[in-house]
């Protein structure tokens, strides 16, 4: 059953440009960290960019249109490189959510707060093959969408997310993981996701020799590995047998000077996912935080009503886990800052869409308020959610401002290097050379 309403509005909404546009006169980052441009012209044609730089340095081309946009800021689009889709339907998590409108619907979600691309970590059903295959095909509409599909994890173990068992790989022995490499190979996978620990002491581990045979395996095929982590030792073990990237923060204790080693000799990414940890309490903490249309919009009106009901704050504060998330953030956000001022890489992802609390759209606006908070600089987690991300992938078309580049970007009413948060004061969207409707417009943004 496929309901073409959705993608019907989308379609009539996104106009593909018939001329090359001048975007004029704003504050320009370009996610490759270097020092803003005051007074920028970005020309797109297409679905590329053509030229960008400052007013006195670029040419813009014979019969261009110009769009004046003084006072404002472009940004890259976000790129989520750690998120999760069809797992979440109507503020529930569900086995039986992974379908076609499910998937469609959160990529449209994930567009309209600014996020061009987000790459699902495990999870996911073989459908996402055909999903991504049609929107690489077509410029479909939605976040364009990266998938390590279904991922390795635990028998019995993790991870514990209602799915169907098509969605995850539980492999029992090494021979047996190394066929479930070898079969997700033939889908040609941005990525492939492993998840290795116990999960707060509930399940059995995954043995060494498994993972390693998975990594071994991924890497004879050319695909790349994110490993889920929480505990130190893990990240030294999978970073050890060659992963590619820790999926999440280190958060049981303080890195150390072994990890920040291995981390830098082998160029392993972080990607720190901040907002997973207080996804267990920030909403019975700071219920006016659903005040805000920008997360309001997000949810179903469903997910808004539970959040702010007494039974959640007292589910929140009678559950034993709550305490070691609120140890695991605090730890999160120091292991980042550590991380980064070491020099290891650091991507972006927020584990959106892997239960009702990690919310699409909002989350990575969030997750670049918490990195801030961790003690980077505004355009430091820019940087990790754009360029670096992008990196990280490998999506080399995408992820910073430049010439030859998608035409990605945000068009924001104020400058996220003066605080974070004004990535939210969305003025409009562009993906690959087509206008988005932001989900959520303030008055103030206009
Ligand atoms: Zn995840």
């Amino acid at each position: 059953m496929r309901t073409m309403l959705p993608l019907a509005l989308a379609i009539l909404s996104r106009a593909v440009l018939a001329e090359p546009v001048a975007f004029k006169g704003a504050t320009l980052i370009d996610g490759t960290g270097k020092a803003p441009v005051q007074n920028a012209v970005l020309v797109v044609d297409g679905e590329r960019i053509v030229a960008v730089g400052p007013a006195a340095k670029v040419k813009i081309p014979q019969g261009a249109r110009a769009v004046d946009l003084s006072g404002r800021t472009i940004m890259p689009g976000l790129i989520n490189a750690h998120g999760h889709v069809g797992l979440v339907v109507g503020g529930q998590n569900r086995a039986d959510g992974y379908t076609r409108e499910a998937v469609q619907a959160q990529l449209l979600q994930y567009e309209r707060y600014g996020v061009a691309a987000v790459l699902t970590l495990g999870l996911n059903r073989d459908l996402v093959y055909e999903v991504r295959d049609e929107q690489r095909k077509s410029g479909g509409p939605g976040a364009s969408l990266y998938t390590a599909g279904r991922g390795i994890g635990v028998p019995n173990g993790a991870p514990p997310v209602p799915s169907l068992p098509d969605q995850v790989y539980r492999p029992a022995t090494p021979e047996e993981a190394v066929a479930n490499v070898r079969e997700t190979a033939t889908h040609k996978p941005d990525y492939l996701k492993i998840w290795v620990d116990d999960v707060f002491g509930k399940f059995s581990r995954m043995q060494p020799a498994i993972f390693k045979a998975a990594i071994e395996e991924a890497h004879r095929n050319k695909i790349k590995v994110a490993s889920h982590v929480f505990y130190l030792a893990d990240a030294k073990a999978v970073i050890g047998s060659g992963v590619d990237a820790l999926a999440h923060s280190v958060r049981d204790q303080p890195v150390d000077a072994e990890l920040i080693g291995l981390m830098k000799k082998r160029g392993t990414w972080y990607v720190p996912t901040l907002n997973v940890d207080e996804s267990f309490f920030i909403f019975a903490d700071e219920p006016a935080l659903l005040d805000d249309p920008f997360l309001a919009g997000a949810l179903p009106p469903e997910s808004v009503q539970q959040f702010k009901s007494p039974e959640y704050k007292t589910k929140v504060g009678s559950d034993a886990n709550v305490a070691k998330a609120r140890a695991a953030a605090a730890n999160g956000m120091k292991n980042l800052k550590a991380l980064h001022d070491a020099g290891v890489h650091i991507a972006f992802g927020t584990d959106s869409g892997a239960n009702p609390a990690r919310i699409a759209g909002w989350a990575e606006h969030r997750e670049l308020e918490l990195m801030v908070r961790a003690g980077l600089s505004p355009m430091e987690a820019i940087t990790a959610a754009t360029g670096g991300s992008a990196a990280m992938m490998g999506a080399a078309d995408r992820g910073t401002l430049e010439k030859g580049k998608r035409a990605d970007f945000l068009v924001l009413a104020a400058n996220p290097l003066d605080d974070v948060r004004n990535t939210r004061k969305l003025v409009s969207i562009w993906h690959g050379g087509r206008e988005i409707e932001p989900r959520v417009v303030s008055a103030s943004a206009r």
